[in-house]
């Protein structure tokens, strides 16, 4: 059942696709990738001080949140091979088939500027507003990597972002394994 098929592929709050699309798709566009010889390109996306947030306005108003960068972060994606998914509470998950870093830095730019324009106000400091810090990786599929390199590549390039002070993002290459 087709339409049964979906609803367990959807996250219910924010309508993109969950964890579970997220698991599968990778595979499947890692299999692609070994085949056609493309390269893959994966951006997660994590609401800065999304903690605060939801501790002083409250869990409605996270969940309102969370809807209105997961659509925002949707606008962004114009590709129907590309997919944003809800990756984790506060986390977002975007795959980019046949896409190069280079690619991925022109989107995940887009990405961190649509969130900023939105402007939803963050207790943060005064005239606060919501932003986001975004992780870019990108791997030419092949037998010597997993789809978890790319994944592990991406937090790294996250934890970098936030590091340097969020509303950005940064990105690296997944390395070939070091020889012997
Ligand atoms: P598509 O790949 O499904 O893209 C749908 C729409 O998303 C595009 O409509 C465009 O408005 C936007 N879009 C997608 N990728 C890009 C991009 O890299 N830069 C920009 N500025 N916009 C992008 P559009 O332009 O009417 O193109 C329709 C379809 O024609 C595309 O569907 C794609 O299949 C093909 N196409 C158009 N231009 C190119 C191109 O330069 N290279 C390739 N490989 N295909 C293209
Ligand atoms: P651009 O629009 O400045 O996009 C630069 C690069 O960003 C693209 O390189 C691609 O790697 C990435 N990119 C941009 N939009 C998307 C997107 O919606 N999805 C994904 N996965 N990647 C995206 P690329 O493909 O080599 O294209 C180079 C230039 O060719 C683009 O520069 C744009 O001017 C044009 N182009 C490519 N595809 C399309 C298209 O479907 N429609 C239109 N209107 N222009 C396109």
């Amino acid at each position: 059942n087709y339409q049964l098929q979906q609803l367990t592929m959807i996250d219910s709050l924010t309508q993109v696709a969950n964890r579970r699309r997220f698991d599968e798709y990778l595979l499947q566009e890692w299999g692609r990738g070994v085949r056609e010889h493309l390269s893959l390109s994966l951006v997660i996306c994590d609401i800065d001080h999304f903690k605060d947030y939801n501790d002083h306005y409250g869990h409605q108003a996270g969940d309102r949140c969370l809807q209105e960068v997961a659509k925002t972060l949707s606008q962004c994606i114009s590709r129907p091979a590309d997919i944003v998914t809800r990756y984790g509470g506060e986390e977002f998950a975007i795959i980019l088939p046949n896409t190069t870093l280079e690619g991925a830095t022109v989107i995940s730019q887009r990405l961190v500027t649509a969130v900023q324009q939105r402007g939803l106000p963050h207790n943060t400091a005064p005239s606060a507003i919501v932003t986001i810090s975004c992780g870019v990786a990108n791997v030419l599929p092949m037998a010597d990597y997993l789809p978890s390199d790319l994944v592990f590549t991406a937090d790294q390039a996250l934890y970098q972002a936030k590091a340097q002070g969020r509303n950005q993002y940064q990105a690296i290459y997944v390395m070939p394994p070091s020889p012997g």
